[in-house]
């Protein structure tokens, strides 16, 4: 059974068709990249998947049953991660985690570290650029327990050096704790290194026009090695 079936999904606002009969599904432990131009219903997908939108037909099951009645069995980075004001970054790295019942302290701390968070533990999220506001979003997605997370472009507010550093991590966590990764993105560098199989959207209404299978080895962190004019 696939862990996510969307099975011939359709969304309009008003007049504005913006997903045709879109259907994909995606197993147990894939890491799948859904790659189309700003504007092809990308984040509109995410919010059907998530639940915060109800579709116009079509239907959504996670593990075989309608996501309507799977609410929270998600991990869900949205677009425009929202950090809670009143929380510290640490208390919103920990949000996910503890709305499972999840106690994640020491796991927060070494992610924050990582991600170049540490020493903004007690920092507000208005103390925060966008690109650290993003990252503790990230960090708040994977502490999350559940066995699928969406990524709604959640490097898009980062430099290319530390997109890049971003990318792998995603990739050795994964590769070291499978679960099902749908990650969105314009970037199809981004697809190509992440995904296993990347699912193309057309330009609207989007429908799926082309699934691509990354068969390649991919490079490990251990494979790459800066030159020492790129690190001057
Ligand atoms: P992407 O994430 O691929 O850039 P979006 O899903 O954000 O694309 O948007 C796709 C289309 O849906 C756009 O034309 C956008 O204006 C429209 N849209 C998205 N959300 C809404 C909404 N809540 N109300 C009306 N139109 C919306
Ligand atoms: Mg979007």
């Amino acid at each position: 059974m696939a862990k996510l079936s969307v099975d011939h999904l359709s969304k309009s606002f008003g007049g504005n068709e913006v997903l045709k009969n879109l259907s994909f599904h995606i197993d147990e432990d894939e890491f799948v990249a859904i790659l189309g131009p700003s504007g092809s219903g990308k984040s509109t997908l995410f919010h059907l998947i998530g639940g915060l939108y109800a579709p116009d037909s079509g239907e959504i099951q996670l593990d075989g049953k309608n996501i309507n009645s799977r609410k929270g069995s998600i991990s869900y980075m949205p677009q425009s991660p929202s950090l809670l004001p009143w929380r510290t970054t640490l208390d919103n790295v920990l949000l996910g985690a503890e709305l499972a019942g999840k106690k994640e302290r020491q796991a927060a701390l070494e992610m924050m570290d990582k991600a170049g968070l540490k020493g903004y533990e007690k920092a507000y999220p208005h103390q925060l650029s966008g690109g650290m506001k993003q990252r503790a979003a990230f960090i708040r997605s994977l502490l999350s327990p559940q066995p699928l997370i969406c990524l709604d472009e959640p490097f898009s507010a980062l430099d290319e050096f530390t997109r890049s550093e971003m990318q792998r991590w995603l990739l050795d966590i994964w590769q070291e704790n499978k679960r099902s990764i749908l990650f969105v993105t314009h970037n199809i560098e981004e697809a190509l290194f992440l995904a296993d199989r990347i699912l193309v959207l057309s330009e609207k209404p989007a429908t799926i026009e082309g699934e691509f299978h990354v068969n390649f080895p991919r490079p490990r962190e251990e494979d790459i090695t800066l030159t020492e004019e790129f690190l001057q």
